[in-house]
């Protein structure tokens, strides 16, 4: 690991290779510091379209960008690829698992985990989509249930492995559920003839009135639609209360028998150890002054999903999406260079770009603003947007290319189980022991 008499400038140390850390990375192209960048993935990971590898549509790596390979060319560039455990702020040291890493300014730049509200029993057997390796579990544990649904002679023992269960109506739930209804609907009777379409049942659920809650009232109104004309059963104003791998269970006392709970119901900061605890806000993020310096730290500073700059425009924080790490980002690397020049530092303002979600082929919701519209536009801009923003230039000739070949063929071509998903009820553990013994 670098060592201090290695170190000629500042050492800028950023946790995360996600959507803010690697723009602080590229705006300290060229500037008198030593950039760091530390990650428990050597990859970056375009999340936005991870439900397209969970449902075959893309391969992994079409989604993913080796980080090494995107800073080749920064010459003040290193990466370690480790997780960090905690910072000591009183040291200026960050514990890893390669061992300590000292820094002179420290970016976080951590991003989110799922949210499991503290529901044990639906964190055990819900599965969550936040890395290319869940997107791959779940495309595995939807083909696994498939096959597995064939073994089963009748209609009621096959229900559990053909009830699909999303979890969260917002643009990553809208669109999994969309896309899972199509595999359904254009798919499944040509893989599996012995399945019938009405075999398959996909659910959407979500515990307030609307999905798309972010989004206008017409983006919600039209989505649902769209969901529901792909077939996809929409339940509002659902409370999941509990979840045991063979039936999701709700609020109302109704359940639903499925093996398959994809839960993308929220997210909360991931937050190494050693932030004082009176600076972790609503959703675990971060609180930052409007600079991103961290509440109470002087060389620390937080963007993106982990952060919250909360002020009386937003008492939230910014919404935890791509550009408002970007953004963030690109300002802090200037912020840093300011700094080091005893210059002032910049407050941060977020540019809305607008915020939009595809749900099924030739269908899309856009808000950009005041301006709004739907449908077949909407879906051309949102794929243009997506194809635009991938990293790498094979990445965005291949996504290009499986999409054409998807849209003209109706069969989006990569349903492999390259690993077995691997996941027992407690009943199911059961019988595999009685068959043992
Ligand atoms: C399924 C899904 C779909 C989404 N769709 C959209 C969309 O359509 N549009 C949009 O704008 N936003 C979307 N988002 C949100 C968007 O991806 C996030 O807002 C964005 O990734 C936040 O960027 P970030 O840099 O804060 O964190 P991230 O991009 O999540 O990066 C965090 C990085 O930190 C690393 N890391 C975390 N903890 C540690 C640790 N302790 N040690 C080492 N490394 C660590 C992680 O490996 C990761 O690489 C989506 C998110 C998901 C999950």
């Amino acid at each position: 690991m670098e060592t201090a008499d290695t170190k000629r400038f500042p050492r800028v140390v950023i946790i995360g290779g996600g959507f803010g850390g690697i723009e602080v990375a590229k705006g300290l192209k060229n500037k008198e510091v030593e950039v760091l960048l530390l990650d428990r993935n050597n990859h970056h990971t375009f999340q936005p379209l991870l439900y397209q590898v969970a449902t075959g549509t893309l391969d992994a790596p079409s989604i993913a960008f080796p980080l090494r390979k995107m800073f080749r060319k920064q010459p003040n560039f290193k990466f370690r690829m480790t997780e960090v455990k905690a910072i000591d702020d009183k040291r200026k040291v960050l514990d890893t698992d390669i061992g300590p890493i000292s820094y002179d300014y420290l970016v976080i730049a951590t991003g989110a985990t799922t949210n499991f509200f503290g529901n044990q029993s639906v964190e055990q057997y819900a599965m969550p989509m936040k890395s290319v390796r869940e997107a791959v579990n779940i495309r595995s544990f939807l083909l696994q249930n498939i096959e597995e649904s064939l073994l089963k002679t009748s209609r009621e023992d096959r229900e559990a492995f053909l009830n699909i269960v999303v979890v969260g109506g917002g643009p990553t739930g809208v669109e999994l559920s969309g896309a899972i209804a199509e595999i359904r609907n254009h798919i499944l009777v040509k893989d599996y003839p012995e399945l019938k379409k009405e075999d398959m049942t996909v659910y959407l659920v979500e515990g307030l009135p609307r999905v798309l809650n972010a989004l206008s009232p017409q983006a919600s109104e039209k989505a649902e639609l769209y969901l529901r004309e792909l077939g996809v059963r929409v339940l509002l104003n659902e409370q999941v209360t509990a979840y045991d791998g063979e039936a999701i269970h709700f609020a109302n006392g109704r359940h639903i028998k499925t093996r398959t709970v994809l839960w993308s119901a929220g997210v909360k900061g991931e937050i190494p150890e050693g932030i004082d605890a009176q600076t972790i806000v609503r959703g675990n993020r971060i609180q930052t002054d409007e600079t991103c310096r961290v509440l109470g730290m002087r060389d620390v500073f937080a963007i993106g999903d982990v952060s919250a700059i909360i002020t009386e425009d937003t008492p939230r924080g910014h919404p935890g999406v791509a550009p408002v790490a970007q953004q963030q980002g690109r300002l802090l690397a200037k912020n840093i260079v300011h700094l080091l020049q005893h210059q002032p530092t910049e407050k941060f303002k977020y540019f809305d770009k607008g915020s939009m979600a595809t749900i099924g082929r030739n269908k899309a919701v856009v808000d950009i603003g005041k301006i709004r519209f739907q449908g077949f536009f909407a879906w051309w801009v949102w794929m243009f947007v997506h194809l635009m923003s991938l990293v790498g230039f094979r990445n965005r000739v291949v996504t290009f290319i499986n999409w054409v070949i998807s849209y003209v063929t109706f069969n989006a071509g990569i349903r492999l189980i390259i690993h077995k998903y691997v996941r027992k009820t407690p009943r199911e553990a059961a019988v595999a022991e009685e068959q043992i013994t």
